[in-house]
């Protein structure tokens, strides 16, 4: 028997005003959700689409890359460097965020945005993924999923309702349902039940969400997670099942977990016409800067990945032209900036030898300008492909663009 889906939680807002760390007064637009993409302009080589959405935090330019900020920071950035950097939304992840400072902590601090000193739009994954992770470490059962910290070894169990509960601590704009994020090699069965799973999951977590407040006086979006793996009749019925419920934005999730890179894009082809045209789609962890490029001309909206901020660390940047390694000893005496073409604050002040110089003798500078510069790339590309797409000239940009960085620079 179908249930009819809960009435949703919209309907008239205040206006309320907050005073943030830096004492600069924010005041909240009233929007009222469910939240909607405004589509600008759509591509007409392929799927790629330019549009906008609203949070209580301000609005979002689609498509978009959110920094991971896995830990309440953005590993080696402030806030206002983000905002330098020209971050519209940022994420969070919860099963980090709940284990350490703890929810009680988030909502005495007047949760994440007024704990990190961070203003603009945060979005939350739900946990799953980090617990799926924990492979011997965990126990699922209709109910959810035990694990034990990773940490301290003590025991937890995330629901799809508590989930929510600890996204409304954290007081993100966008939250997402708890769903399992299967291998990639489990078999057609496995896949089948636990996506089966993930969507009472979901349903569960959406009549969770539409009941419970949000203590800090804006409002909370719930995505949905397309799950599924590979399988085309999977996804399709996965995506039928959200829908169904009806979320405030999608997500493709379970890809980028060891399948062929065509086979990710595969799924992204598949899936993305299936969901509603005026509602964002999340890719999620998802990737290099060709994957981003490539999934934009399939229909994506936004994208998340460590592989920024992580690489940066490992001292890899991305430039126009290709990865650098920064440890490379024929960078020793090249006096050019990272990338020429790059406007951040690395590119513009310091040299290749320079920062080569910083990860040589392990200082802490050097990972700070290194992950200045891979975040603003990561922004730079997105801000570049909807220019692109703005101006109707997508695909031929995408396709210079992927080509120019297949190189591997500094040549010898
Ligand atoms: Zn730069």
């Amino acid at each position: 028997m179908m249930i009819s889906p809960p009435p949703r939680s919209n309907g008239s807002r205040t206006l309320i005003y907050h005073t943030f760390p830096h004492n600069c007064p924010k005041r909240f637009s009233v929007s009222s959700y469910p939240l909607k993409l405004a589509l600008t302009h759509t591509d007409a080589g392929s799927a790629a689409r330019a549009g906008i959405f609203e949070t209580d935090h301000g609005a979002v330019e689609t498509p978009i890359f959110m920094p991971v900020g896995t830990r309440a920071a953005v590993k080696a950035l402030r806030s206002r460097d983000l905002h330098d950097l020209g971050a519209q939304i940022i994420l969070g992840n919860t099963y980090h965020l709940f284990l350490r400072p703890g929810n009680e902590i988030l909502r005495n601090a007047g949760g994440l945005h007024r704990f990190m000193g961070w203003d603009g739009p945060i979005l939350t994954d739900s946990g799953g993924f980090q617990v799926f992770s924990l492979q011997e470490l965990r126990k699922m059962t209709e109910e959810g999923v035990e694990f034990q910290s990773h940490i301290d070894g003590t025991r937890h169990r995330f629901t799809a309702e508590n989930v929510v509960d600890t996204q409304r601590a954290i007081g993100s704009d966008i939250a997402m349902v708890l769903d399992e994020c299967p291998p990639a090699l489990s078999s057609y069965d496995y896949h089948r039940d636990s996506m089966e799973r993930s969507m009472r999951w979901a349903r569960r977590a959406w009549e969770h969400h539409v009941r419970t407040p949000m203590p800090y006086g804006h409002s909370q979006a719930l995505f949905g997670i397309v799950q599924g793996g590979t399988f085309a009749d999977l996804r399709a019925r996965s995506t039928e099942l959200l829908m169904e419920t009806g979320f405030d934005g999608y997500a493709i999730g379970g890809l980028a977990v060891g399948e062929p890179t065509e086979t990710m894009y595969d799924v992204v082809s598949m899936v993305a016409p299936l969901l509603p045209p005026d509602q964002p789609r999340y890719l999620m962890g998802v990737g290099t800067p060709q994957n981003l490029l490539e999934c934009i001309a399939r229909g994506i909206d936004m994208f998340d990945c460590v592989m920024p901020t992580r690489n940066a660390r490992n001292g890899s940047v991305f430039t126009w032209s290709g990865k650098v390694n920064l440890r490379n000893a024929s960078l020793r005496d090249d006096w050019d900036p990272l990338d020429a073409d790059c406007d951040c604050e690395t590119c513009r002040n310091y040299s290749r030898g320079y920062i080569r110089h910083l990860f040589n003798v392990d200082e802490i500078t050097g990972l700070v300008l290194a992950t200045i510069h891979n975040v603003r790339f990561y922004l730079a590309l997105m801000e570049r492909a909807r220019e692109e797409i703005r101006a109707g000239r997508y695909s031929g940009w995408m396709r210079e663009t992927i080509e120019r960085m297949q190189a591997e620079v500094p040549k010898s």
